[in-house]
Formats: C-alpha cells, sequence, structure tokens
C-alpha cells in the first residue's frame, strides 16, 4: 500500500489533488481512498489530505500516520512538522520555485522534488492571482514522481472533468518538476526532521506558519456534542446484575484477573453461572441484529475459570447476620456481608453447603470441584457454617436474639404430588430427591422404562441421570407444549439429542402396577391428551383435556418433576414471604426472606441477585452508608451524563462492525454420553469471543470520534475526551463516527 499526505491550504486544491492521484490509481483497477482533514473552513487556512491506493481492498479508515510520500502546496507551511511520521526514504515534493536542494538540509532522510506550481497554475490562469489553484499542476510532479505515466494523469483529469488548461498545466509540471533522488545519506540531526517513530500525524494547527485561527469557530455552534454512558441490555437484564459489558471489555484486552474482579462485585459464582444459567444477557444481547448474540455464558465462565482474584473484606464489623440455607441465595448474602466486614454464619439443615447447585444439579451440567472451587472462596472471606442444622420457628426466634439480622434462603422444599393413585410407593420418586440420590451415587436405573413427569430443569436433569444410569428408555410427559416448557433451551435440546423423548400435551391421570414376569416391576400409565387454551396465571396457555383421547403407557418407574413450592412453616403464623419486606414480629432484628423462597423465580442468578439485595438494604439499615445496588457499566469512564435509558440495537451503527459468527466450545460426543457424568459442554480456549461484544451504549475507547473529529478539536486524555469548544463548530461528525451512540448533541 503507498499511502500520501499533503499538506496544503484551504483553496489550493489539496483534497482534488488527493482525488486525482486516487483516481489516476482507480483507472489502473487499484484499492484507493481520497479524504481530507479541515480546519477552520476559510481561505488560507492550513488542510491536509491524503490518499493510499493498493492491490488488495483497503479496510483502513484511519488518517495517515507514517505517510510513504508527502506532498506540500504550500512553502510557507514547509517546517519539520511536514516530515512527521514520513517514512526514511520517501519523498517530499514541495511546490516552490527554489531546487530541491535547497530542503536538503533540512530533509536529509528523504528523496526531495520541487516544482514552480503557483508561477504553471497562473500562467494557466488557474485560480485567482492571489490564490492560484495548484493541485493540477502537482498532479503532473507526482505522476513523474512516482513514475506513473503521463497519460494516467492526464487520464484521471479528464475522468474528474478537468481539460485545456488544467491538462496544460500537469503536462508542464511533469516536464519541469526536479527530483533529487538521495540529498544525503546522513544530515546533522537537526536535519532529520521529526523522528519516524512518532504515531501521531502533525495536528493541522501545528507548524502552520501561521496562528490559531483568531477567530474562535466555536461561536457558531447552536449544539454541542457531549458524552454519555447508556445502559446495555446484557447488564440490565442479568438477574445477577453483573457489568456484562464491563468484564467482557477487560477480557478483550486479556485481562481475565480483572474481568473476574468485575465479576466479583456482584456475583461470587462466576464459574457456575458460566455452566449453568439460562443467560438472558444472550437473549436480550443487540449483537443478535448483527450475526448473533456474544457467548456471554462461555466468557463468564473463562473468566472465573481462569481469572486469579481472593476477594477480601473490606472492612471489619461487630454485628453479627444469622443466614439459614446454603442455596446460591444464601451464600451469596453471606458473601457480600463478609465482605462488608459482618460476621457471618450460615445454618444449613443438610450435610454439605451449596442448595441445589450440589444436590440438583448433576455433574454432568455442573462438576462438583467447580461447586467446591466457589464456595471455598466465599468461606475463604471467613463466614462460619453449621451444616446438619435444621432451623425451624423456634430456634429462628433464638437466632433472631443472639443476631444483629436474620435472612431465610431455604429456597423451596415442599414437593408437588398429582395423585395417580401410587404416590408414595416405590413406584413413583419425586425428581430432587432422585437426583439427590444422583450425587450421592446411590441408584441405578439399569434396564429399566423410565418415564418422568413435567417440564422444568429438575424433569430434564432426571432424564439425562436416568439415561447416564442404565435406564433403556426414558420419555419425559408434560401436558403443554414444548415453548412453555419452563427449562432452559439449551437443556431440552440435550435431553433430545441424547436420546430421551418428550411427549408433548400430555396428561398422567392414573398409574397401576402390572403383573411382571421379570426382576422390574411393571406399571401402566394412564395418559390424556391436551390441547393449549386462553393463558392461565402464569402467562402461559392452559392445557385444555381432549375427551375420549386417553392413552397407555408401561414403565418401569416414575418421576415425578412438577415443581416445588415454599416451606413458611418456619416462619411466625399468617407471615406474608416476599422479598424485600421485612418480615415483623421477631423482636427488632430485621429479618428477610430471600432466593427462590421469597422470589419463585428458580435460577441461580436470581438467587444472586435476591441474596445481593438483601446484604446491601442490611448494611444499608445497620451502617448508615450508601452503597448502590447496580453497578455501572465501567466506572472509570469520565462521561458528562449518567444515562438511565437502556441502549437497543437501532442506536448502534451496525453497519460499522464486521460480521463474526460467535465461538461455541465443543461438546462431548453424543456416544459417549450415555455411560459417564462428565461434564457434556467444554470451556472455550481463549477469551478472543469477548472482542465481539459491541460496548453498547459505554465508550471503549475505540478513537473514531478523535479520529473522524474534522476541526481536529476532539482528543483523548487518558480515559476523558476532551472537546476544544472553542472551535468546536458543532457538526456532529463525532455524533455520526460514535458506533455506540455515546456522542450526542445538546442544545445551546
Ligand atoms: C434439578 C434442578 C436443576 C436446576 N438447574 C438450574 C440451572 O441449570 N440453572 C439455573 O439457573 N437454575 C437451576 N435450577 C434452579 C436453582 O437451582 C435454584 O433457583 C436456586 O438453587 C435457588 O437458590 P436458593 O438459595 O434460593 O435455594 P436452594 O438452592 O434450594 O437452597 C436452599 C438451602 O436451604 C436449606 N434449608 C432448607 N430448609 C432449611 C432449614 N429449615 N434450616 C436450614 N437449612 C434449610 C436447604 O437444605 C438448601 O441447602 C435448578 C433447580 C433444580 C431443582
Ligand atoms: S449470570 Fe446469567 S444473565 Fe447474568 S451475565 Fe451471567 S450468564 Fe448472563
Ligand atoms: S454486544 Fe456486548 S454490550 Fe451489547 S448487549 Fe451484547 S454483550 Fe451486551
Ligand atoms: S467513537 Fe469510540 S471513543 Fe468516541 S465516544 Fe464513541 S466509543 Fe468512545
Amino acid at each position: 500500500m503507498i499511502e500520501i499526505r499533503i499538506h496544503g491550504r484551504g483553496g489550493q486544491g489539496g483534497v482534488t489533488l488527493a482525488k486525482l492521484i486516487a483516481t489516476s490509481r482507480f483507472l489502473q483497477g487499484l484499492s484507493v481512498q481520497a479524504f481530507g482533514l479541515y480546519a477552520a473552513e476559510r481561505s488560507g487556512a492550513p488542510i491536509q489530505a491524503f490518499c493510499r491506493y493498493a492491490d488488495e481492498p483497503i479496510t483502513n479508515r484511519n488518517l495517515i500516520y507514517e505517510p510513504d510520500h508527502v506532498i506540500v502546496l504550500d512553502p510557507t507551511l514547509v517546517g519539520p512538522v511536514i516530515a512527521t511520521g514520513l517514512k526514511t526514504g520517501g519523498w517530499i515534493l514541495v511546490n516552490s520555485p527554489e531546487p530541491p536542494g535547497e530542503f536538503a538540509n533540512q530533509f536529509a532522510r528523504y528523496r526531495l522534488a520541487t516544482v514552480d506550481a503557483t508561477t504553471i497554475a497562473r500562467d494557466n490562469n488557474l485560480g485567482t492571482r492571489s490564490v492560484p489553484i495548484v493541485n493540477t499542476a502537482l498532479a503532473g510532479a507526482v505522476g513523474r514522481m512516482l513514475a506513473i505515466p503521463l497519460q494516467e494523469i492526464c487520464a484521471a483529469l479528464e475522468h474528474l472533468g478537468f481539460k485545456g488548461s488544467n491538462l496544460a498545466a500537469a503536462s508542464r509540471a511533469y516536464e519541469e518538476v526536479r527530483l533529487v533522488e538521495s540529498p544525503r545519506e546522513v544530515g546533522p540531526p537537526e536535519a532529520l526532521g521529526a523522528p519516524a517513530d512518532e504515531r501521531r500525524g502533525p495536528s493541522l494547527l501545528e507548524g502552520a506558519g501561521a496562528a490559531l485561527p483568531a477567530l474562535k469557530t466555536g461561536q457558531w455552534a447552536t449544539e454541542q456534542p457531549r458524552r454519555r454512558q447508556m445502559i446495555p441490555p446484557c447488564n440490565h437484564i442479568c438477574p445477577a446484575g453483573n457489568n456484562v459489558q464491563g468484564f467482557l471489555n477487560a477480557l478483550a484486552r486479556d485481562e481475565p484477573d480483572e474481568a473476574l474482579e468485575i465479576l466479583l462485585r456482584t456475583t461470587p459464582f462466576p464459574s457456575i453461572c458460566g455452566r449453568a444459567c439460562p443467560a438472558p444477557c444472550m437473549e436480550a444481547c443487540n449483537r443478535i441484529e448483527l450475526d448473533g448474540a456474544v457467548n456471554v455464558r462461555q466468557m463468564e465462565r473463562y473468566a472465573g475459570d481462569h481469572g486469579v482474584v481472593t476477594p477480601a473484606p473490606l472492612a471489619r464489623r461487630d454485628e453479627r447476620i444469622a443466614i439459614v440455607g446454603s442455596g446460591p441465595a444464601g451464600l451469596t448474602a453471606a458473601y457480600h456481608l463478609a465482605r462488608f466486614g459482618y460476621r457471618a454464619k450460615v445454618f444449613e439443615s443438610g450435610a454439605e453447603i451449596g442448595g441445589l447447585l450440589r444436590s440438583g444439579i448433576p455433574e454432568f451440567r455442573l462438576p462438583e470441584d467447580v461447586v467446591a472451587r466457589e464456595i471455598d472462596r466465599i468461606l475463604g472471606l471467613g463466614i462460619e457454617v453449621e451444616t446438619d442444622r435444621r432451623i425451624d420457628r423456634q430456634t429462628l426466634l433464638g437466632l433472631a436474639r443472639d443476631h444483629d439480622a436474620v435472612l431465610v434462603a431455604t429456597g423451596l422444599q415442599e414437593q408437588r404430588d398429582l395423585q395417580l393413585g401410587m404416590d408414595g410407593t416405590e413406584a413413583v420418586v419425586q425428581g430432587i430427591d432422585f437426583l439427590d440420590h444422583v450425587h450421592r451415587g446411590d441408584v441405578r436405573v439399569d434396564g429399566e422404562s423410565v418415564v418422568v413427569i413435567g417440564g422444568g430443569n429438575t424433569a430434564m436433569d432426571a432424564a439425562r441421570s436416568a439415561l447416564r444410569l442404565g435406564a433403556r428408555s426414558v420419555r419425559v410427559v408434560y401436558r403443554r407444549s414444548r415453548q412453555e416448557m419452563p427449562a432452559i433451551r439449551e437443556e431440552i435440546h440435550d435431553a433430545a439429542e441424547e436420546g430421551v423423548s418428550i411427549d408433548l400435551l400430555t396428561q398422567p391421570v392414573a398409574l397401576h402396577e402390572e403383573p411382571s414376569d421379570g426382576l422390574l416391576r411393571r406399571y401402566r400409565l394412564t395418559c390424556r391428551r391436551m390441547e393449549l387454551g386462553e393463558p392461565d396465571e402464569s402467562g402461559r396457555r392452559a392445557p385444555m383435556e381432549i375427551p375420549d383421547s386417553d392413552f397407555e403407557l408401561t414403565c418401569n418407574r416414575v418421576i415425578l418433576a412438577l415443581g416445588q413450592s415454599p416451606d413458611v412453616s418456619v416462619f411466625p403464623e399468617g407471615t406474608e414471604v416476599r422479598e424485600g419486606t421485612q418480615l415483623l414480629g421477631l423482636l427488632e432484628t430485621p429479618l428477610f426472606a430471600i432466593g427462590d423462597l421469597a422470589t419463585h423465580d428458580g435460577t441461580i442468578a436470581a438467587a444472586i441477585g435476591s441474596g445481593r439485595r438483601a446484604a446491601v438494604h442490611i448494611h444499608r439499615v445497620l451502617s448508615g452508608a450508601h452503597v448502590r445496588i447496580t453497578e455501572h457499566a465501567d466506572e472509570y469512564c469520565d462521561v458528562d451524563v449518567w444515562c438511565d435509558e437502556v441502549i437497543r440495537a437501532d442506536a448502534l451503527k451496525l453497519h460499522l462492525f464486521e460480521r463474526q459468527a460467535a465461538a461455541e466450545g465443543e461438546s462431548l460426543p453424543i456416544i459417549e454420553r450415555r455411560s459417564t457424568f462428565d461434564e457434556v459442554h467444554m470451556g472455550l480456549e481463549d477469551a478472543t469471543e469477548a472482542a465481539r461484544c459491541l460496548s453498547c451504549g459505554v465508550c471503549n475507547e475505540c478513537d473514531l470520534c478523535c479520529t473522524y473529529c474534522p476541526e481536529g478539536v476532539l482528543k483523548r486524555v487518558g480515559h476523558r475526551l476532551e472537546f476544544d469548544y472553542a472551535y468546536c463548530k458543532g457538526c456532529g461528525v463525532c455524533v455520526t463516527e460514535c458506533p455506540r451512540s455515546v456522542i450526542f448533541m445538546s442544545h445551546l
């Protein structure tokens, strides 16, 4: 690629010269660009123009910082700055009556050429006597200098509509330009021009041989650009309150520790959510409109698995907080309270801590070592734990007496039945209990036909576990359609892929034992066909029975996975359990219910969010501190306006981003899955996927706005963009160029 920078003054035709050179190359089949950079738009003001051409398609849109050659249209602009970034051995062509040797001392590293384009232009009546237009003459000189045949220069002139005297001027300059190939191999240090490694090109006003424009053109503006930060939809929707854009930005900079640190501000479970979260952030991702959501879940997993951060308490406080239940809600609350400095103690009725992370979600989706690692990090903050300790109404009162606040995070403990006629017998097992046995390794279903009733995660996990434990066949029976199934989409897909058959719009109504001639007991499950009616109170279309549609399935075991409900017996009679409501009646101690128990959201991320909100709330109550619940996307960014609007895809300049498919990790071959509880989905090997994040509504310092500001009055100082409002005319080019809607115009 050849890149040329042109220094001139307004009215001399510098931009047209760039176009002429580009056109001559374009007509020869090359890929070209030509563009200008203006200061105050007045005759005589310094301008720069640029031209680049190459055999290959040009994708670069930057200014030219390290040109191959420089052309100077006005000798008063000659100074060290014109050689800034110029490659050693490049040409400097000056419009001057002087011979090239006149500039040899000044620019010893470069080849020099001069041509008296001003005289040639005047002789050909181009422009006026005071402002002759020298561009066509210089085009001829450039042709000779760069070995472009004169006829190709003339063809470009004609292509752009020039004829007569312009062609004559070009031809004469082609003959008269004086070239010196090697002025001096090495000159004295002061003659070497600006150092070639200086990355930025000269500013328009720098070395221009003239003072700053006296007129503060910013006075012409009726609007001025300002910088704001909007809310990316992923951040907005994440139930855990994660700063998704922030941690992706850190990963894109190859900073996994920083990414993890950002995540740990909100969630203590990034490796777990990076595997098991239904990822509503991906469903809301603006990149869907371009080429598919950013794989946020996998990136969260990457940060959790590869980042190294040891969180520490931020203070030490004397207040004691009791937390009942050690699922994700209870542990998240304990984690944040411990970070605020409180003495947190967790009471768990089971033998292990972790709630459904341990007893519910099976190993092939959430390996035990991942759960253990994240729980150990939480406990590392000095949290006390008492396992095998069931809290009832009486002991809760005791906790309230001995602590400064109590949080109850006991999840959903009541399991639903279907009244099939054989409930309570060994024919019917609850999904949660089945999965608990799977976790403990004391159940097999070799050769059995298993029917799982339900459409949520418990149903899918039980079905997939049964397959791995030797079941001959597994069918899931669900009374609505696939669209209404509450299980995570990917899990339904994986279950089907592994061989679980799914009977939709099917309602089991009765179960009977059948005579069996083998070792296994045989059951007959009567089912009824259903159709969907109007939406019910859950918002989903209600299943309606189709008369006379009964049919029968035979099986050796039925697993019920119909969902759970809260056990509120721990609370005083009549307590209404809702998140955010302080439950009264237990001395003066603040008492809150959190997690599934209070929200019924049924996801780990929602339990995390609930636990964190409660911890922040208690900290506010006990300390009077003002702690924010929401994290700003990137806190270090300095902006004029924090905007609480969620940015949608139509506010982004999607056409400025290159399309690139999302990275997906490898998965265990299906054939292997049926014989192992090994994790099915592998993580990504690197974090390059994070670079697909568009950074919606949040400045990621791409600097396009600075590059394209035609006045050169917008620059970055550290993390801050500085607009020189004295000279900003409010043209709005920075607004047009910002791909992520960070800059907006505001009326004066
Ligand atoms: C099989 C299954 C698969 C799931 N898969 C996913 C998934 O892939 N992704 C997802 O986001 N969500 C999933 N979920 C939902 C998710 O696990 C829950 O939403 C989440 O665990 C709720 O957290 P929690 O802390 O409120 O309650 P839990 O995790 O239920 O924890 C409650 C804890 O309290 C303890 N406890 C109860 N009563 C008492 C008492 N009286 N005294 C002391 N301790 C007590 C319990 O032993 C338990 O340890 C799944 C749920 C199930 C059942
Ligand atoms: S917790 Fe879930 S919703 Fe939140 S960022 Fe992680 S994957 Fe997305
Ligand atoms: S592109 Fe990035 S910032 Fe925008 S919604 Fe998707 S993940 Fe969030
Ligand atoms: S163009 Fe880039 S640097 Fe400028 S405001 Fe927009 S995101 Fe920030």
